[in-house]
This record gives C-alpha cells, sequence and structure tokens, in this order.
C-alpha cells in the first residue's frame, strides 16, 4: 500500500502512514494536506516522535527511473512508497536542436561573413549532454524532495548494469556463465549491453534474447563469455547444432572476441548521479543490474521499474512488497518555455512577445478542480489546465480536454513544479499483464 508521507508541525518528516489513518487525521481535524502530489500531511499538533529508518532505493534507467522508499521494519524490509520517474530526454534534445537551426538560420542570413569559428570551447569536467543532465538532476530533485517528506537515513542505488571488476577481465580469464546463479546474471547483463541488446543473427530488438553459444557445447564449445552471443528465440532454434560460421555467420565469432570497451561509458550518467548521492552525506548502497534481476527473480516480484528499484544491492535480497501498491507517475515536464515568442516554420516571429505567466493565480500545468454549476459545460473536472489571460482556461483531464472554463469556477489542487503526475497501475492488475510477456524475464 502507497502510505502518506508525513510531516509534523515543524515540517519534520515522521514516519509515513497508512492512508486509513491519514484520512482518520484529516477528517478529525489533527492534520492538513501539505502536497496533493506525492499526498503529504502535516500534523497541527505533534512535535517528532519516533521513526524506523527509510531508505530511498533508486534504479536509473534510460527513460525512467524507480524510485522505491523501503522501511527497515523488525519482521521485514517492506515496500512503503514507489514512484516511477520519466524523464523529457529527447524532447530536450529536440528542443535544443531546432534552436540551433533557428540560430544558424538567422545568423546566416542576418550576419556579415565570418570566418567559422570551431573547436574553441572546451567543456567542463564531467559535461554530460543536456538530455542526460537532466537525468542526473531530477533523479537527485526527487532523492532531494522525499529526504525533506519522509524519514530517510540511507540510500541505495543501482550504480552499473553489471560489475566491471569482475567483467574487465572476462573476456581472458574466462568467467563460466552458469544459468540461475548472480554472476550468471552479471553475464547475461554484459552480453545484452555487448551485443546492444539485439539479436546478434537477425539483429530483431525488443523480443525475449536468450543467450547462445557461438560454437555449441555439443560440438565442444565452452562457457565462457568470449564464446557467447545473445540471440532470439528462432535463431537459436536455427542454428541448432551448427557454428556461427556454419550458420553464415561469420563475423560473429571475431566480434565475440572483443571485449566490451566503453564500459564505463555505458554508466557515465550512473556515475555522476553516484557523485550527487555521495555528497548527500548519508549511507550508501550501490548494486548491479545483475543483482537487482537476481534478487527479483529470486522473489519472483514482476517487472516494474520501481520493483527493481526495491531490489537493488544487497538490502533487496528479502523485500516485501504489496500486491496493491500502485506506485505514483512522475513526468518531468520542464518549467515554461524559454522562447520569447512563438516563430513560424523559417524562425520569424508569429506571436507577440510572451507575457506574464500567471494569470488570476494559476498558472499553466498546475492541477485544479474545476466545479461548472452551469451552461453547456456543467460538471466538475480535475486535471491539468492551461491559462488564457482572458480567465478562460482549458483543463486537461484523463478523458479529454475541456475548452473555456472560467477561472472562477477553478480551485487550485496542486500548483505546478516541472512534473506531472499520475496514479499508477497496481501490482494486482499488472501481474497478468507481466504474466504474458514473463518469457522477457527467464
Ligand atoms: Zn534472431
Amino acid at each position: 500500500m502507497q502510505r502518506v508521507l508525513v510531516l509534523d508541525k515543524n515540517k519534520k518528516p515522521l514516519m509515513p502512514c497508512h492512508p486509513a489513518r491519514a484520512r482518520q487525521l484529516l477528517t478529525r481535524g489533527k492534520a492538513a494536506v501539505f502536497r496533493e502530489y506525492p499526498f503529504t500531511i502535516i500534523l497541527k499538533e505533534r512535535d517528532g516522535g519516533d521513526v524506523q529508518p527509510v531508505t530511498v532505493k533508486v534504479d536509473p534507467g534510460s527513460k525512467t527511473t524507480g524510485i522505491a522508499l523501503v522501511a527497515d521494519f523488525k519482521r521485514s524490509k517492506c515496500v512503503i512508497w514507489a514512484g516511477e520517474l520519466t524523464y523529457r530526454g529527447q524532447q530536450i534534445r529536440d528542443k535544443l536542436l531546432s534552436r540551433r537551426q533557428l540560430r544558424r538560420g538567422r545568423r546566416s542570413r542576418k550576419t556579415r561573413y565570418h570566418p567559422a569559428r570551431f573547436l574553441n570551447r572546451r567543456r567542463a569536467e564531467g559535461w554530460l549532454a543536456p538530455s542526460l543532465q537532466s537525468r542526473v538532476e531530477n533523479t537527485s530533485t526527487w532523492v532531494g524532495r522525499l529526504r525533506r517528506w519522509s524519514p530517510v537515513r540511507s540510500l541505495s542505488m543501482e550504480l552499473v548494469r553489471f560489475d566491471t571488476q569482475l567483467m574487465t577481465n572476462a573476456e581472458i580469464s574466462g568467467v563460466e556463465y552458469q544459468q540461475g546463479e548472480l554472476s550468471g546474471y552479471e553475464i547475461r547483463e554484459y552480453l545484452l549491453e555487448k551485443w546492444g541488446r539485439k539479436c546478434a543473427y537477425c539483429g530483431v530488438d525488443n523480443t525475449p534474447l536468450e543467450i547462445e553459444h557461438i560454437t555449441p557445447k555439443s560440438r565442444g564449445g565452452s562457457n565462457r563469455v568470449s564464446n557467447l552471443t545473445v540471440a532470439c528465440y528462432d535463431c537459436n532454434q536455427r542454428k541448432g547444432s551448427q557454428t556461427a560460421v556454419e550458420f553464415g555467420h561469420p563475423n560473429i565469432q571475431q566480434q565475440a572476441k572483443k571485449p566490451l570497451k566503453d564500459a564505463a561509458a555505458v554508466n557515465a550518467t550512473r556515475w555522476a548521479l553516484w557523485r550527487r548521492m555521495d555528497n548527500l552525506g548519508l549511507p550508501l548502497e550501490v548494486g548491479t543490474g545483475g543483482r537487482t534481476k537476481f534478487n527479483r527473480m529470486q522473489q519472483k516480484h514482476p517487472k516494474a521499474h520501481w520493483i527493481d528499484a526495491a531490489c537493488v544491492g544487497e538490502s533487496g535480497e528479502q523485500i516485501y512488497i504489496n500486491p496493491c501498491h500502485a506506485p505514483i507517475q512522475i513526468k518531468a515536464m520542464g518549467h515554461q518555455s524559454r522562447q520569447m515568442c512563438r516563430v513560424d516554420n523559417y524562425g520569424f516571429p508569429r506571436t507577440s512577445p510572451k507575457q506574464g505567466r500567471v494569470h488570476f493565480g494559476f498558472q499553466t500545468r498546475d492541477m485544479v478542480k474545476a466545479i461548472v454549476t452551469k451552461g453547456v459545460k456543467c460538471g466538475t473536472y480535475i486535471g491539468r489546465i492551461s491559462v488564457r489571460a482572458s480567465g478562460s482556461f482549458n483543463i486537461t483531464t484523463p478523458i479529454g480536454t475541456v475548452q473555456g472554463i472560467h477561472y472562477r469556477y477553478c480551485t487550485s489542487i496542486h500548483k505546478s513544479d516541472g512534473y506531472f503526475y499520475e496514479k499508477g497501475e497496481a501490482l494486482s492488475s499488472a501481474t497478468t499483464r507481466v504474466a504474458v510477456s514473463s518469457r522477457q524475464n527467464s
């Protein structure tokens, strides 16, 4: 069950409580709503109290990061709060690209000839592409927020996909692959990374991949990493007891012999995040992706980002997850637009300069509740608004957009803070979906 975050009257975090308890406190007037997303209450009387240690666990992904708050109760470790944070990634890249193109075009039109200047800038140490940097910023923002709203005493994150220490020598010293063991999971992750997460023979991706022996075991092939690749089920079956050369892929054997060089670059963002987390001064546990998967499979938890987060590291060996638990979905939206006015396809101004962003106390992307009492749009709407200076707002609800709602009907639920929130799917309803694609996990 997703617990409710609780603050005492001095805004010091207390132990997150059960939603029923929060409801009770709110109806008795002993607490007030502090934030709608994630739901946080503030107590009016109480000042401090006993808290159990809580750990923030993070599984950084390329598009979505799982975050879980795990409480260390006497009997077991238990997920008490979970969220999935989706980044802007591609969106940032696209926006920067379009800005660059507009500038280029304008510059060549508006200025006299200048010799081109290039390679005259130096990037700071540890520079990351803006889209990657935003991942680091978003994740550390949320770790910081959770520290403010819950009694966090330690951190835990998945640092690398596979154990580099184990893997750097894997090709030379030959780590043996064995299914079901922890090192087996590390090797699996390593191979997926090395072969780009697609079938080595037909190049298909987004399909369950199997570990495949280039020279089959029946023909004397070893279990060493240099003899392993990943293949889809069909290719694996068709290849049967042939070697890669006989199967018509002579280059595979050569490719397999080359170790994965850029293992560090693969994990650059994660290392940047790790430095951030390390600076917070809390005990920080790190784990590998292989370990996470191993823990999840051992406990037969379904695949989800937040569950992976809970399973990170050694502390993820024994985690209780309530099947009714529905994580909060957090989506990074960015703040406003940096453009001074909208432009047409050629980069010329199309609208008047940007006006103030707050109208009648509302701002675009605020969450509001509108109770319209008369007219054709009579009804209750909860959603995100887009404001207009005229006071006639649009509300985007899960069902669709309602246009032209007057500001007087609107009450603010949650002020825009750069993120969009949605209630996630519960584990029990997700299990059926996972069961269909369970082959992917095995
Ligand atoms: Zn294939």
